[in-house]
């Protein structure tokens, strides 16, 4: 019989309260792990006595074969006493299927020899009038049993909530370090002390779906030897994959510093072009979630939430190492440039009393000019909207235009200068979009730069024909308003097809996340209902009069609300996919279905992954959505900085 060291820290799961980002952390990776393999049932049963039984037989033993040899000693023998009976020859026959006949045959005697002792009967039902302490305690009292196999017998026989942490679910916490900052680290503890550091912190909301998942998990992908951590859904939260992700990415040729970095469209063009990410910075800190997430190749200590203009240089300086910046990269916030904005409003001027001079965010790019002074990188982009370009800003009591002082500035510090306005159809990307770049590089810039821009596009074989929103979106799950669920599987998936546009932000996602559709309103549904794909609220009350009628929508007057709704179309690209989302989404109604776009088909029209996984809540994954640069664009402009980088070198 096995030696028994017991290191109970605390019966129950969920005892001690976890920090909420562990938690929350935890809670996103049960519900992965349920996504992934949707809880199969692994053969535990009610009976505490019978579950201990086949316990024991599941031990070195593949599932399916332990559920078989415990289905036919059931069929083969007349109840317990039958077992306990039955010659050796009789049982072997049956518990030798899959090997370790011996051991069972003993163990299973053994057992229920103890259970006759203790209870005076073939039965366990003694546990159900015990608390979890003297539950536990009896069951490690029997032979065989250790705190592994009592816990399964708490959680999945007697309804405790208790997390049986079986050699799987260790090496996957010890892996993934998800309880480091509770607990400590797992490497080197002995396998049974681990068990009971583990048990008490599992959330006793997910005992049941986190055991079952992470034993499927262990088996078929986190396995000992050979881990495969290409196809695991939750490398993202894993500490041994991260980890092995900055040291590939420590290889990197070139550099580049991220500002206003946001959830990082713009860090991912470059990742993926080669480029290391030696520092990031944003004031957002639930926009960091989503950017410390989904960059596992930078390490934390260079993702900065900061106030640019409170970052010392001297912090700069040792953030950034005293290695080379290649690029900097900037998208500066854009609001205040922006006619859409209060610059074309001088009614919501006077209503806010808004001064745009004293908007801060609208010098904000005079940091581009001191980060360029402190790290000297070789190219620097900026990137806003178009409107940029006639913004103005009072510069030491002078009234000069935006791009004129970043020239001037940069210019003076030998740096080339261009400025182009580009539209993400261009691109490959299903969405009107255009934006002004403000590109500078210490090398010669050619003249044509949009062309250079577009003909990169073309080497990097990105979609010939712009995409259309069909392309983009059309394979996602049908929803209605309101439906949805941040981690779904793909099983739930209507594939219409892959596209060529699909197949290149990639489409190998088994699990699809963020799409959740927003509730609309009974008034604002009668309008939905109604509109035709291209058609704006405007056309559509000139269309049905009547659909106003008796309705409180009336408050929407076609003259303030032209485009208060309108549906989209498949056959184009999307319209600019913006942070309003965030507010309202009725200018963005799905082609066919009667609700707003989700989060996950805006990001598909970004051109962002299916497996980057925004964080936080609706209207802030929005935000993060609608402010990124499409990952795809940066990415050419990665590759054309980077052709620059290598022609200095
Ligand atoms: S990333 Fe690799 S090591 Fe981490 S949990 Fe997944 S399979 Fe295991």
């Amino acid at each position: 019989m096995q030696g028994k060291r017991i290191f109970k820290e605390s019966v129950c799961s969920g005892t001690f309260p976890l920090p909420k980002e562990v938690r929350d952390r935890l809670l996103y990776i049960d519900a992965i792990l349920q996504a992934a393999y949707g809880t199969p049932d692994l053969g535990n049963v009610a009976d505490p006595l019978e579950e201990l039984i086949f316990l024991t037989i599941t031990q070195r033993t593949k599932i399916k074969t332990a559920i078989q040899v415990f289905r036919n000693l059931k069929e083969q023998f007349s109840g317990r006493d039958g077992i306990l009976q039955a010659s050796d020859a009789d049982l072997r026959r049956i518990l030798s299927v899959g090997g370790r006949g011996n051991f069972r045959i003993r163990a299973v005697r053994e057992l229920l020899n103890a259970v006759k002792d203790k209870t005076g009967a073939l039965s366990l039902n003694n546990l159900r009038r015990m608390n979890e302490t003297e539950a536990f305690e009896f069951l490690l009292s029997l032979p065989w049993v250790g705190e592994k196999i009592a816990r399964c017998v708490m959680l999945y026989s007697l309804g405790f909530n208790t997390f049986p942490a079986d050699v799987n679910a260790i090496r996957i916490f010890r892996r993934t370090g998800i309880l480091t900052p509770v607990i400590g680290s797992l490497e080197g503890i002995e396998h049974r002390k681990a068990q009971s550091k583990i048990a008490p912190w599992v959330p006793a909301e997910i005992t049941r779906t986190l055991h079952v998942n992470m034993v499927v998990h262990g088996h078929e992908v986190c396995r000992e030897r050979n881990p495969r951590c290409e196809r695991c859904e939750i490398r993202k939260f894993c500490a041994f994959w991260r980890n092995s992700e900055v040291k590939e990415a420590d290889g990197a040729r070139f550099t580049m510093v991220d500002l206003f970095s946001g959830a990082g469209g713009i860090s991912l063009g470059f990742h993926d072009e080669g480029f290391r990410i030696a520092l990031a910075v944003d004031n957002d800190s639930r926009v960091l979630q989503t950017y410390r997430l989904n960059h596992p190749w930078v390490e934390q200590n260079r993702i900065l939430c900061k106030d640019m203009r409170s970052l010392a240089s001297t912090r700069i300086r040792a953030i950034s190492g005293e290695e080379k910046v290649d690029v900097l990269v900037a998208g500066v916030p854009c609001q205040g440039f922006s006619r859409v904005g209060y610059r074309t409003k001088p009614d919501l001027i006077k209503e806010k009393k808004y001064k745009p001079e004293k908007d801060q965010r609208n010098t904000l790019f005079k940091e581009v000019i001191r980060f360029a002074r402190l790290l000297n990188p070789q190219c620097i982009l900026v990137e806003n909207v178009p409107d940029m370009e006639s913004a103005n800003v009072t510069h030491y009591g002078m009234d000069r235009r935006v791009i004129e002082l970043l020239e001037r500035r940069l210019g003076g510090m030998g740096y080339h200068t261009a400025t182009v306005c580009l539209d993400a159809t261009d691109f490959g990307i299903p969405q009107k979009r255009r934006r002004l770049f403000f590109v500078a590089s210490k090398k010669a810039l050619p003249d044509k730069m949009e062309e250079r821009l577009t003909k990169l596009a073309q080497e990097m074989k990105y979609p010939e024909t712009t995409p259309s929103l069909f392309d983009a979106i059309a394979s996602l799950p049908a929803l209605k308003a309101g439906e949805g669920v941040q981690i779904a599987s793909f099983a739930h998936v209507q594939d219409k097809g892959v596209s060529d546009y699909r197949e290149f932000v990639g489409n190998d996602a088994a699990i699809i996340f963020n799409h959740v559709a927003r509730p609309h309103n009974n008034d604002d549904m009668g309008i939905i209902e109604a509109l035709q794909p291209g058609e704006n609220y405007v056309a559509l009350v000139r269309r049905m009069p009547d659909i106003l009628n008796g309705r409180s929508h009336k408050v929407y007057t076609t003259r303030n609300f032209q485009d208060k709704f309108y549906r989209l179309r498949w056959d184009v690209p999307c319209r600019t996919i913006v942070a309003h989302l965030a507010k309202d989404g009725n200018s963005f109604i799905h082609p066919e279905q009667n609700r707003a776009l989700t989060v996950r088909e805006a990001a598909r029209i970004q051109s962002f992954p299916d497996d980057f996984i925004f964080t936080g809540s609706r209207t802030s994954q929005f935000i993060q959505v609608g402010n990124a640069v499409p990952p795809m664009l940066a990415r050419v402009f990665a590759r054309f900085f980077r052709t620059l980088l290598e022609a200095t070198i």
